[in-house]
């Protein structure tokens, strides 16, 4: 449809909110208006799917399926982020579209999303093979380095670089607001195969993602971090400070915060890397939502003092990765009951007020301001919600 062919038939995937169907009548319309019939009733859902399908149904006639997917309400993205190939990355509402790589979607060419087992793709998720798809496991077709398009960069839904291409035709339904809405992040990969991209990490020893222990204790750990950090390769393109409140550490230090892969103008907090001292992907490898994890303070009026110029953006780590209690944030916060334990390394990053987008360097000076959000909003028992 969005390559302008000569309109056939053909397979449509519909995900919608859950409940929607039933309540839009969508099935009813599915089987008598269009005459398709129930099919594979109760096919289970796929694991990677799990926490964001409700329900699947796929129905048929004569060769032509649909597939309608329930997603709940925060999952419509990552849904179709989680899709077998960059050709399912096509989204539609009824006032927009939008077309992930559009530039290989245009030549036919599907790239195998690693999220998804690859013997389960036509059963229980939702998309069908088309064998008219010029489908490859990794981007040395290109022929070249992959840049930005490398399957290994994360990509947020709202951004508007080349590898996307968005167009509207009613704002009644904005594709782009539910787009920005959705706050989904996500790769098609882990590791890049290419064997001409520096994100290849078999020839290139510097790309280090996450180093083995992401728990720096004491000076020496920082350094290494820092140093794994400065010569991480390729480059990072910019980087700010932060201020890291290590589980086990003594005192809070001022740490070096890199831009993500593949980002050249940081006008998102969702751009830093702070993976490096704040796990925050945990079990979420391919697709997830940049908000998660992240609390902002931008109101500080001190003894009746005017507010400062700056806000403070605590993020956490995913709690699936079990990381111990912060004693560092517990002796600071004079907290004494366990379950009103921090757990896990918190990094701050600080911005200007009102703007947690607009990031500026945190200093050493910085500390003693977060330290005092920290004590009052712990005791308010709110840090966190
Ligand atoms: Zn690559």
């Amino acid at each position: 449809m969005w390559l302008g062919q000569n309109v056939v038939t053909d397979n449509l995937n519909i995900i919608v909110p859950n409940s929607d169907a039933v309540g839009l009548g969508l099935y009813a319309f599915i089987i008598d208006d269009l005459g398709y019939r129930n099919v594979d009733a109760n096919v289970p859902i796929n694991h990677v799917f799990e926490g964001v399908v409700e329900s699947f149904t796929k129905f048929q006639r004569d060769n032509v399926f649909i597939t309608v997917t329930e997603a709940t309400p925060h999952g419509i993205f990552r849904v179709i982020t989680s899709a077998p190939t960059t050709a399912d990355m096509v989204v539609m509402t009824a006032g927009g579209l939008a077309v992930f790589y559009s530039a290989w979607t245009l030549y036919g060419i599907a790239l195998t999303n690693h999220t998804v087992i690859s013997s389960v793709h036509s059963q229980n998720i939702g998309c069908r093979k088309d064998m008219r798809w010029n489908i490859q496991i990794n981007t040395n077709f290109m022929g070249k380095p992959c840049d930005d398009f490398c399957p290994t960069l994360w990509h947020n839904v709202a951004d508007h670089g080349r590898e996307i291409l968005v167009t509207e035709w009613d704002t009644r339904f904005s594709l782009k607001v539910l787009l920005k809405r959705s706050k989904t992040m996500w790769r098609l990969s882990r590791d890049c195969q290419n064997s001409m991209c520096m994100h290849n990490s078999n020839i290139n020893v510097h790309k280090i993602d996450l180093p083995a222990n992401p728990m720096p204790q004491d000076y020496e750990n920082i350094r290494n971090q820092e140093s794994l950090i400065q010569n991480h390769q390729p480059t990072y393109l910019g980087q700010q400070c932060g201020v890291l409140y290590a589980t086990n550490a003594r005192d809070a230090h001022v740490v070096t915060v890199p831009w993500r892969d593949g980002v050249s103008n940081l006008n998102h907090n969702s751009h830093l890397k702070v993976l490096h001292w704040a796990d925050q992907l945990g079990p979420d490898l391919f697709t997830t939502s940049f908000a998660q994890f992240q609390k902002t303070y931008n109101e500080l009026v001190e003894n009746g003092h005017p507010a400062s110029q700056h806000g403070y953006t605590f993020f956490r780590e995913h709690p699936k990765s079990y990381s111990p209690p912060n004693a560092l944030i517990r002796k600071l916060a004079r907290i004494t009951r366990n379950d009103m334990d921090v757990t896990s390394n918190v990094l701050v990053i600080k911005h200007v007020r009102g703007n947690k987008h607009a990031v500026v360097n945190c200093m050493t000076e910085d500390i003693t301001y977060i330290n005092n959000i920290m004590k009052r909003a712990i005791g308010r028992n709110e840090f966190w919600t």
